[in-house]
């Protein structure tokens, strides 16, 4: 028998938007007087799966907000649920395996069941096995389903509260809004291993003691929730998106900092998009497939090598699946930018606020080249953007107005009215068939298009602004950090739209990002910021894309090296055979 899951995400369900239950006024079995699809107690459409024969798939189609989600599991999952939130919502299978002395790393889609696989280990959540009628469900239910393997005896633990858990939530930009106070308090109350004045140095957060958690950057509130963890007494360190808003520096720091955590009694488990910092953090890895928003099915345990090349491969062998149908693969940039024309140049820029100083050396794009910015934050990239779109004044020098750019700000915020709306009103002059096969369609916009842009997950709204940023009539596209909020895959397909657009539109690109492997995949040339963080900055370069990573994981004391099956970099160990090798050689790149 085929296995079809039904589920209706609930925030997208808009009842009234649709002209009054849509869906159930047009699924042919309530037509028939039959209620497939009922009003639920909260008010939004409901599907009864035992009705529903999910065949014709009426209700999915015609649903405007792309809210409901008709899905075949895979043939081969003959394991039980662990948990179902409601009769129609998501569904998990198989929860990972946080292992003594070694460092799990967790790679996955948004929406995919991290956070709730999660809950489930923290023991914030008791799984009800997939039947969301029992609402009192039992640990021991789920420690007699892994009767005789290794996650029994983490679940008994658990049971007996022998777990101490330490948790960095995903959402550190929502801390204000729950926590009040200086960081300094914030700190003393988690101090429970007296480690707060190391911490402090290695996270450089001394200078922020006096500070109120109110006023802190995004980065700034990652350093603190990520010290905060780190003060913990626990034996199970959870960190979800430790990378996220941190800049290059940081996420290395870190990595190295939370690799160091997991010794003999310590699991340290970690959910990260960002594949470099992943690869270099763990020891192992799970995977999580399956369907965004539907479902989601934990792998066996890989080690980080296999599992990332596994990930990319879209098979995964020791399960038999087969969960994406194509591979990401890590081509060699093809230098098509260096025989065509310049498009734009600047010269010598100076920048003046009253503390900080920046000095920007003159430069130049070719048609279809891709520039890429990297460096530690506040040091003056999102001026140097600002000023090449016109959006503030150099206090020396002078830009080009007569070039038109593009700007895809770092801070995005919602607007009112739906994508399709926003998307019209700027995309005005593109031919809408190439604009919807080439834009919405690679970045999967498609099935929001009619949302409102308030109710966008993070990555989404960051995937409409790539989109609306592209959609503008410009020469020259600037994106301060478009890989913020979004998910691996959704970082490359934001790399080949914007590659794929410059080169065939003659235009060209500056990308400010912190994703090394992003960064890696979509540049052709690098510009590298340097100086002392929200005091002065000046640049190196523009440099070739060799020359600019080589100087940017010297600065890091990293080394690449390139992976022979998949052409993939990768972060070598530190003082292992072949970084010590490179370093020597002054080779902190792969060529
Ligand atoms: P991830 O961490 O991988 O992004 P989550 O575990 O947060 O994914 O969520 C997986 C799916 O479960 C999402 O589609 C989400 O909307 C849904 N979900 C999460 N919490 C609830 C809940 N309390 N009720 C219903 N659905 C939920
Ligand atoms: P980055 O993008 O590299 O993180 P920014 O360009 O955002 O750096 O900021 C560089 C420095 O300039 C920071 O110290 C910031 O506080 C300062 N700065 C940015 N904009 C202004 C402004 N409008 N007025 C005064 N200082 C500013
Ligand atoms: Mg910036």
């Amino acid at each position: 028998m085929v296995k079809r899951i039904a589920v209706v995400e609930k925030e997208k369900c808009n009842p009234l938007s649709c002209g009054d239950y849509l869906c159930m006024r047009m699924c042919p079995l309530n037509r028939e007087g039959q209620e497939a699809i009922t009003k639920g107690p909260d008010g939004k459409a409901q599907i009864n799966e035992e009705l529903c024969t999910g065949v014709c798939s009426i209700c999915v189609n015609i649903c405007p907000f792309g809210a409901i989600h008709m899905v075949k599991l895979p043939d081969n999952l003959t394991q039980k649920p662990i948990h179902r939130y409601g009769k129609d919502s998501f569904i998990l299978y198989n929860i990972p395996l946080p292992t003594s002395g070694k460092v799990l790393g967790i790679l996955g889609r948004n929406g995919i069941g991290k956070s709730t696989a999660l809950k489930i280990l923290s023991n914030s959540l008791t799984p009800n096995l997939g039947d969301p009628e029992n609402k009192d469900p039992k640990i021991d239910e789920l420690i007699k389903m892994y009767r005789g393997s290794e996650i029994q005896i983490f679940l008994k633990k658990l049971k007996e509260k022998k777990v101490k858990i330490a948790y960095k939530p995903q959402s550190v930009h929502l801390i204000p809004t729950q926590i009040e106070g200086t960081v300094k308090e914030l700190l003393d109350k988690s101090n429970e291993n007296n480690k707060l004045d190391e911490v402090s140095e290695q996270l450089n957060l001394k200078e922020l003691y006096d500070r109120e958690v109110s006023a802190l950057s995004g980065g700034e509130l990652q350093r603190l929730a990520i010290a905060a963890t780190l003060l913990r007494d626990a034996n199970f360190y959870f960190f979800d998106e430790p990378a996220s808003f941190l800049d290059i520096t940081y996420r290395i720091k870190v990595a190295k900092i939370i690799r160091s955590l997991a010794k003999e009694g310590v699991a340290v488990m970690v959910v990260e998009h960002d594949l470099a910092t992943l690869d270099y953090i763990s020891d192992q890895l799970q995977i999580l497939y399956g369907n965004a928003a539907v479902y989601g099915i934990v792998s066996q345990i890989k080690s980080v090598r296999r599992g990332i090349n596994e990930y990319l491969d879209g098979y995964l062998p020791d399960d038999n699946v087969r969960f994406r149908d194509y591979k990401i693969k890590f081509n060699k940039g093809i230098e098509r930018y260096v025989n065509r024309p310049v498009l734009y140049s600047w010269g010598d820029l100076e920048k003046e606020f009253e503390t900080f100083k920046l000095k920007i050396s003159a430069g130049e794009l070719r048609k279809g080249e891709i520039l890429t910015i990297t460096g530690g934050n506040g040091l003056g990239k999102t001026t140097f953007l600002k000023m090449l779109a016109g959006l503030i004044k150099p206090t020396k020098g002078k830009i080009d107005s007569s070039i038109k750019i593009a700007y895809k700000p770092q801070d995005i915020k919602p607007e009112a009215g739906t994508v399709n709306e926003w998307l019209h009103k700027f995309a005005k002059n593109k031919e809408s068939g190439w604009f919807e096969k080439n834009i919405l369609d690679k970045l999967n916009l498609r099935k929001i298009i009619n949302s409102n842009i308030a109710d966008l997950s993070g990555g989404e709204l960051q995937k409409v602004f790539v989109a609306i940023t592209l959609s503008l009539d410009a020469d020259v596209y600037a994106f301060d950090e478009p890989s913020a909020f979004i998910d691996v895959e959704d970082r490359i397909n934001v790399a080949e739209v914007i590659r794929d657009f410059m080169n065939k539109q003659d235009t060209c690109a500056i990308v400010v990002d912190h994703d090394i492997q992003f960064v890696d995949y979509i540049g052709d040339s690098m510009l590298v910021f340097e100086g002392e963080p929200g005091k002065e900055g000046h640049v190196k370069g523009p440099l070739t894309k060799e020359e600019g990573m080589n100087e940017v994981l010297k600065m890091l004391d990293i080394t690449f090296r390139i992976d022979a099956e998949f052409g993939r970099p990768r972060i070598n160990q530190l003082g292992s055979q072949l970084d010590k090798k490179q370093k020597k050689e002054g080779k902190y790149y792969y060529t």
